[in-house]
């Protein structure tokens, strides 16, 4: 993969774009230093997409990846997208003037009801989708819906693509930069090895 005037190419071939009306435009360009890694909170890829379509969620990523690996662009990588919200880390304030965002489909944190396991939304997951953990903000184990490998491979290989671009300093969960405030993209997201394999470490 590629990136070539702030937008995603795989074999010469620009990956699938739809823009999303929720960002800042032209008006008020980035050069993104982070990553910021999210869960969409539901497992539905058109879901997502045509919520960061919608004016009215004045939310929106940079790219959004399927639980089958597809990868859609939703904003160029040098304009502001509305993923971060509230946030800060070290001294910036504000992540959303300096990191690409990506949201990953997945139906986040779930609760075990009538034997089945439920997102905030009502939706069932399977039950081999699920583990159990302990968010590293929180204290108790939770349930959480667990990523796919062909997501997780994706979401290495845009990565690398932003790192070789841009001058990347740090891949950081929404968790992170707003802790207490988001728990995405939580523990059944192996942050660290996904960080290794990006930077290329063993
Ligand atoms: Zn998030």
């Amino acid at each position: 993969m590629e990136i070539k005037n702030n937008l995603l190419f795989k074999d010469n071939s620009q990956v699938e774009y739809i823009q999303s009306p929720n960002t800042n435009g032209q008006s008020r360009l980035i050069v993104p230093s982070y990553v910021i890694i999210h869960y969409t909170a539901d497992s539905s890829m058109e879901g997502a997409i045509d919520w960061f379509k919608n004016p009215v969620a004045e939310a929106s990523a940079h790219l959004v990846i399927g639980r089958d690996g597809r990868i859609v662009q939703m904003v160029p990588f040098n304009q502001r997208a509305w993923h971060a919200g509230n946030s800060s880390w070290g001294n910036i304030v504000g992540l959303n003037s300096y990191s690409v965002g990506i949201e990953l489909v997945n139906a986040g944190k779930l609760v075990k009801k009538q034997g089945n396991y439920v997102n905030w939304a009502g939706h069932v997951i399977p039950e081999d989708e699920v583990i159990q953990a302990i968010h590293k903000n929180e204290t108790s184990p939770c349930f959480w819906h667990e990523y796919t490998q062909a997501q997780f491979d994706a979401a290495i290989e845009v990565s690398k693509a932003l790192v070789s671009t841009y001058s990347i300093l740090e891949i950081l969960g929404h968790d992170d930069i707003a802790p207490g405030r988001k728990t995405d993209p939580g523990p059944a997201f192996p942050m660290s090895a996904f960080t290794s394999r990006v930077f290329g470490r063993a």
